[in-house]
């Protein structure tokens, strides 16, 4: 027999269920934040956020205070909210609007008290509209074969935790919930990028061929990981790799690569928490160094900003974040945080093959700035009998200004962000998969750029690395190498292909 629905219980019983809810709903995220990724961490802070936001639940309140029960008074709040957000005509706040949605959801289950939903049938392939961080890393993705999200774009912040943590992902399609509720048997390919539904027997066939072949090379691969990348023609190339969490690297062999190109601090700043301090930053950078036993470890400072804001230090309210007050022109501004992170970073230097990296470098003035900052704070400590070093000095290429005048800036080493890079030359967002025929890196403006920023560092006695997703792809690498690239820089579990790609080229 139907439950009778139950009507409001009053307005401080209802304005409780919400508030309760939300502080839950805080807890969660949380509790995720700690123990996920920490690139997702600073995903989550943005939503944390919002759950000590009065502004937001205002209007639920009111609606409660006139009769309305919890549940509807908040799904109506925010659901206004999300759609000012959408309609704001704002890159920033059309982007912030998944985070509202997934709080909506998280909330409004809370309030009704949902049952978590029973576990799907081992393999099962996740299907859904948008997949924000938080939902992510609640996922048990052993009992999931992969995910189909219609929203996003392959070098958005989620598709790198799936890559990352080796789960199959296509973003684009959209499928019909009439085709995916029922146990429709399908095939996900995210290799070939497809999602066959309700395939033929023979289809099924091809599929288990393509993949055991799949699992051969991976292994190969896999025995052959440790041993240096050199191409076909007898070029070696080095192979770096993108760290978004040094607590994940304990799991890998440090055999696996030439060093760490690409450290992407922003994990030290965890949501709703203090900034880190001198000694704090200064622990890990040596547990970095250590790991590496004497290979290079690149370290970049701060990029928060854009699709990473952080709370209280990135400025809010800009039309454009991606063009805005971000990496080091955000840090330029803040030298108080930035003199405590090249400090920890000076004082690190001795301990091992430190390079230190500066992102969103548009002028030379900027990095000759930042290199200043570096170099008067060595000299300080050093005079204050504290141990410190200058490291060397380097920067990302990845806003097309800097990458069109690469001999121009005095850094020790480049490295592009063929992620920004791309989205900034081609004007396509990197979150917007709607646009994902503008965001082939293979493009011919792409590989004039990074063949132009090449050769400006053999001509400055320089390496140029890749460190963008881009330098992970293996169909990718051949043309890189053909642009005069020789140094890659990506995710561990993409190391064992990006080498195999590299074997079997020609530069
Ligand atoms: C890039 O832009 O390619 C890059 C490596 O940096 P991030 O993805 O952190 O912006
Ligand atoms: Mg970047």
């Amino acid at each position: 027999m139907a439950q009778p629905e139950q009507g409001p219980l009053g307005p401080e019983v209802e304005s409780e269920k919400v508030q309760s809810a939300l502080r839950l709903a805080r807890a969660q995220l949380g509790e995720l934040a700690q123990d996920g990724s920490s690139l997702a961490a600073d995903l989550l802070a943005f939503q944390i956020a919002l759950t000590e936001d009065a502004e937001l639940t205002r209007p639920a309140l009111v609606a409660i205070a006139a009769g309305e029960d919890a549940g509807r008074a908040w799904r109506g709040a925010l659901d206004t909210e999300i759609d000012a957000y959408r309609r704001s005509g704002d890159e920033y706040f059309a982007q912030r609007a998944q985070d509202l949605v997934d709080l909506r959801d998280r909330v409004s289950s809370l309030i009704d008290g949902a049952l978590t939903p029973p576990p799907p049938q081992e393999g099962s392939i996740l299907v859904v509209d948008e997949l924000t961080p938080s939902r992510f890393l609640e996922v048990d993705w052993k009992r999931y074969a992969g995910v189909v999200s219609s929203a996003g774009g392959i070098t958005s912040h989620v598709a790198m935790l799936a890559r990352a943590r080796g789960v199959p992902m296509l973003i684009g399609p959209k499928v019909s919930s009439v085709d995916t509720d029922g146990g429709t048997p399908a095939i996900l390919d995210a290799v070939l990028g497809v999602l066959i539904l309700d395939p033929e027997p023979a289809t099924f066939v091809s599929c288990a061929g393509r993949r055991r072949a799949r699992a051969g090379n991976a292994a190969a691969a896999l025995s052959a990981a440790t041993a240096p990348a050199i191409s076909a023609n007898g070029v070696p190339v080095a192979v770096y790799l993108n760290v978004d969490d040094p607590g994940r690297l304990a799991a890998v062999s440090p055999d696996l690569c030439d060093g760490i190109g690409l450290t992407r601090t922003e994990f030290l700043f965890r949501a709703g928490e203090a900034l880190p301090d001198e000694e704090a930053q200064l622990r890990i950078y040596r547990q970095l160094l250590d790991w590496a036993g004497g290979r290079p470890v690149t370290i970049r400072t701060l990029d928060a900003g854009g699709d990473k804001p952080i709370p209280g230090l990135t400025p809010e309210g800009e039309q454009n974040p991606f063009l805005g007050v971000r990496g080091l022109r955000l840090s330029l501004r803040r030298p108080e945080i930035f003199a405590v992170q090249l400090r920890a970073l000076a004082r690190a230097a001795p301990s091992g093959n430190l390079k230190v990296m500066v992102p969103m470098v548009t002028r030379p003035e900027e990095l000759a700035a930042a290199r200043m900052m570096m170099v008067r704070e060595v000299e300080a400590l050093t005079a204050r009998g504290i141990a410190a070093a200058m490291p060397a000095f380097g920067m990302m290429v990845e806003v097309p200004a800097a990458a069109l005048t690469a001999a121009d800036f005095a850094a020790d080493f480049l490295s592009i962000g063929t992620n920004d890079l791309l989205q900034y030359l081609a004007a396509a967002g990197r979150d917007r998969a709607e646009l994902a025929d503008l965001q082939d890196p293979l493009q011919p403006a792409m590989l004039a750029v990074i063949a132009q920023v090449a050769a400006a560092g053999r001509a400055r006695g320089v390496e140029v690395s890749v460190c963008g997703e881009m330098a992970g792809l293996p169909h990718c690498v051949p043309a890189l190498l053909k642009a005069g690239i020789r140094a890659l820089s990506v995710a561990a579990t993409a190391a064992p292909a990006v080498k195999a790609a590299i074997r079997a080229a020609e530069t």
